[in-house]
């Protein structure tokens, strides 16, 4: 029998329930939850879990290209090249890392707070994308109903905050220790994580992250990196959370 597309009927359910509507699967290419908060030193630049052009047109190959294969690589050097000379703090996650920014040695703060945020943001906003987007499960869904009424509010807000973030920065969906969810700006590559937050999702509003494609218009690639959003993903780092 020759293979065509109906061969895909014999595929077991596994691989096809895993497949979101523009047939992308989600089978392991994404980091998970301790992938993202609990990678310790030396730190990795993994590889995108999708295709450069798969964000298309929403974000464009080349800016995704440039955007991780040297700015997410240079925050990652030079994370690694901080930490290099402090052996005590080579065994913490970086999660714990920027957390405990404030707690750090003084010669290594800023270094963290630049590219060990840097470097997390990245890892997230890479890993809370993908294309076609995704579902949110139901226990996510119910808290942003809660906190924020709908999530067409919360889309709102999150664009909002994006679009209100003066020069360099990020826009967040955050999540406290209780699971109470509220959206955040942060400045440069600073993280939620060092107000006690967790970040479950956030759009990179540098302009390394849009120029190429979008030039001033911010608000239109923010509208379209919603519809990337991985809610499924999202969902299972805020069960991790709460
Ligand atoms: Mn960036």
């Amino acid at each position: 029998m020759a293979l065509g597309s109906a061969s895909t009927l014999f595929l077991p359910a596994f691989f096809t329930t895993s497949c979101n509507a523009n047939g992308v699967r989600d089978n392991g290419n994404f980091a998970s939850y301790d992938d993202i908060f609990n990678e310790t030193y030396p730190f990795t630049l993994d590889p995108l879990p999708y295709a450069a052009d798969a964000l298309e047109p929403a974000i464009d190959a080349k800016t995704m290209e440039i955007h991780h294969g040297r700015h997410h690589q240079a925050y990652l050097n030079n994370l690694n090249n901080g930490i290099e000379e402090y052996e005590d703090l080579q065994g913490l996650t970086i999660s714990e890392l920027v957390s405990g920014l404030n707690d750090l040695p003084s010669g290594i703060q800023t270094l963290v707070q630049n590219h060990g945020g840097g470097h997390i943001n990245h890892v997230l906003f890479w890993n809370t994308m993908i294309p076609g987007g995704s579902d949110a499960t139901s226990s996510l869904a119910d808290a942003i109903d809660r906190d924020f009424g709908s999530l067409d509010n919360l889309k709102e807000e999150l664009i909002s905050a994006a679009g209100g973030v003066f020069g360099s920065g990020w826009a967040w969906l955050a999540a406290d220790s209780r699971g109470a969810l509220s959206v955040v700006q942060t400045p440069n590559q600073d993280s939620p994580l060092t107000d006690g937050l967790t970040p479950l999702t956030g759009v990179d509003v540098w302009e390394h992250a849009y120029y190429l494609r979008y030039q001033n218009l911010r608000g239109d690639y923010v509208e379209n990196w919603w519809d990337l959003i991985h809610w499924e993903k999202v969902s299972e780092i805020y069960e991790q959370v709460v």
